[in-house]
């Protein structure tokens, strides 16, 4: 009786252990094309989203809206790259949010450094 008892409990539990490693196996397995298709799916309907919001985001970020300081023609133009303005073709850039003409190389306050190493100097 004893012998058979025994027997009957670890061939439960033997199945068991089994079954358990078979569920967790598939559960996994399933799990993770669960997870693939619901991160397709989620990415796939994200995308448009994060598209219109990451394209708005950029806009915000990278267009500015100015007008022309020589001529004052109102126009956008994109950040951190040298333009010209379409009514008089005066090269600009962006500066804190406002078209400032391109100042031209060599011309950069010269005096006011040299001023700064006097007074450093006194
Ligand atoms: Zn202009």
């Amino acid at each position: 009786m004893n012998q058979i008892a025994q027997w009957n409990l670890s061939g439960i539990g033997c199945s068991l252990l089994i079954l358990l490693g078979v569920m967790g196996l598939s559960a996994v397995g399933l799990g993770w094309i669960v997870n693939g298709i619901f991160l397709a799916v989620f990415l796939l309907a994200l995308l448009p989203v994060v598209a219109v919001y990451g394209l708005r985001w950029w806009v915000k970020r990278n267009v500015v809206e100015d007008q022309c300081p020589m001529c004052g023609h109102a126009f956008a133009a994109l950040n951190q790259v040298a333009f010209n303005c379409p009514n008089c073709s005066e090269a600009l850039q962006i500066k804190d949010g406002r078209f400032v003409r391109i100042t031209p190389p060599g011309t950069i306050d010269v005096d006011a450094v040299e001023v700064d190493v006097q007074v450093l100097e006194d």
